[in-house]
C-alpha cells in the first residue's frame, strides 16, 4: 500500500473537492466530474507505480476526451478561454470559471504545468505526432501567446457588445475554436519538427500558466551531489526545461509538464 500513497491522496483531494463542491451548490454534477477525474489520475499514478510505459498518456486520454467530448461536445460546455470570458463578463461563477480556477490559475501554484501534461486536449493529439523530441532551435515567437490572449478577450466583448454572446454561439465558437487549435497546432508542429510548439509559442492559456507555474510546490528537482551531467534529461525533455538546475530561474522554468521523461532518462537516478 505504501507505494500507492501518492494515488490514495490524489483520490482523496479529488475526492473531498467533489464532496464539497456538491454539498454547498447541491449539483450531483459536481461529485460525478471530479470522482471521474480523480479516479483516473489515481488509476495513473498506480500505473505509473507500476512502469506502464503510457501511463501519463491513459490519464491525458481519459480526462482529455472526457472533456472535450462529454463536457464540450455533449454539455454544451465552452471550456476553452473564449468560454472563460464569456462566463466571467456574465457574472456566472460555474463550471468553466471554476474549472480555470483549479485547472489553470490557482491549481498551478501547488501542481506547476499538470494540467499540460496529463489533461490537456489539444496536447492529447498533438502529443501523437512524430516529434516528441524538439528537432532544432527554439524560436523567439512567444509573443504570440499575448496577442491571441488579448484576441479571444476582445471577440468575446464585440460578441456582448453585439448582443450574440448566447450559450449557442459560445458552443460554436467551442467546436471552430478547437478545429483551429488542432490545424495550427499540428502545422506548427511539422514545421518546427516539435510536438509541443502550440504550448511553447501559441497557446493563450500559458499567459496564466507560466506566472503562477514559476511558485510551484511541485516541481522535478535534481540532487547535484548525484548528477554527472550526461545531458540525458536535457536532450528528451519536451519543452526544453534546464531541469538538472534547481534554480526556479532556470531555462524555461515556467514550461515543465511534470511528464517524467527526464527522471526516467536519468542514468543515476538524480531527479526527483
Ligand atoms: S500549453 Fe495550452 S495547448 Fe499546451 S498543453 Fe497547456 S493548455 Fe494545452
Ligand atoms: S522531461 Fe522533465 S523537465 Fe521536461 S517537461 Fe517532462 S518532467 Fe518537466
Ligand atoms: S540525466 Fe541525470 S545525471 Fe544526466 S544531466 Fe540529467 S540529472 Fe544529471
Amino acid at each position: 500500500m505504501k507505494k500507492f500513497k501518492t494515488a490514495i491522496i490524489l483520490f482523496i483531494v479529488f475526492e473531498a473537492i467533489a464532496v464539497s463542491l456538491w454539498l454547498s451548490t447541491g449539483q450531483l454534477f459536481f461529485l460525478l466530474n471530479f470522482t471521474y477525474i480523480g479516479a483516473c489520475i489515481a488509476v495513473g499514478e498506480v500505473l505509473m507505480v507500476k512502469k506502464w510505459k503510457y501511463a501519463r498518456e491513459f490519464v491525458q486520454f481519459t480526462v482529455g476526451s472526457y472533456m472535450l467530448v462529454f463536457l464540450g461536445l455533449i454539455c454544451r460546455e465552452n471550456m476553452q478561454i473564449e468560454g472563460f470570458w464569456y462566463y466571467l463578463l456574465s457574472g456566472f461563477f460555474g463550471a468553466g470559471v471554476l474549472h480555470y480556477a483549479i485547472a489553470k490559475i490557482f491549481g498551478p501554484l501547488l501542481f506547476g504545468r499538470g494540467w499540460c501534461g496529463y489533461a490537456c486536449w489539444t496536447a492529447m493529439i498533438l502529443d501523437l505526432l512524430p516529434y516528441k523530441q524538439p528537432q532544432g532551435s527554439r524560436k523567439k515567437i512567444g509573443f504570440i501567446r499575448y496577442i491571441v490572449f488579448a484576441l479571444s478577450l476582445a471577440l468575446v466583448l464585440l460578441l456582448f457588445h453585439f448582443g450574440k454572446a448566447t450559450k449557442h454561439t459560445m458552443f460554436l465558437l467551442f467546436v471552430i475554436g478547437n478545429l483551429v487549435y488542432y490545424a495550427v497546432g499540428i502545422t506548427f508542429a511539422v514545421a518546427f519538427k516539435d510536438n509541443r510548439a502550440f504550448c511553447k509559442y501559441i497557446c493563450p492559456i500559458t499567459v496564466f500558466l507560466k506566472p503562477m507555474s514559476y511558485y510551484s510546490w511541485l516541481r522535478i528537482q535534481c540532487d547535484e551531489d548525484k548528477c554527472i551531467h550526461c545531458g540525458k534529461c536535457l536532450r528528451v525533455c519536451p519543452m526544453e526545461v534546464e531541469v538538472n538546475n534547481n534554480s526556479r530561474k532556470r531555462k524555461n522554468a515556467t514550461e515543465c509538464i511534470l511528464c517524467q521523461k527526464c527522471k526516467k532518462e536519468c542514468p543515476v537516478k538524480a531527479l526527483k
